[in-house]
């Protein structure tokens, strides 16, 4: 039960890459370059 808690206060697992539009804040699939919601190619990558 401890060890399911600390998956989940610790999210993703290390090494994983987060995209997100610079202009709208949406969360992009792994590799997105251009944002669906509002055609931005102002994507910030994040490595957690
Ligand atoms: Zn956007």
């Amino acid at each position: 039960m401890i060890r399911a808690i600390k998956h989940l206060i610790d999210g993703p697992d290390p090494g994983d890459v987060l995209f997100e539009c610079r202009d709208c804040g949406t969360s992009l699939g792994t590799g997105s370059e251009t944002c669906p919601e509002c055609g931005s190619d102002g994507v910030v990558r994040y490595e957690l």
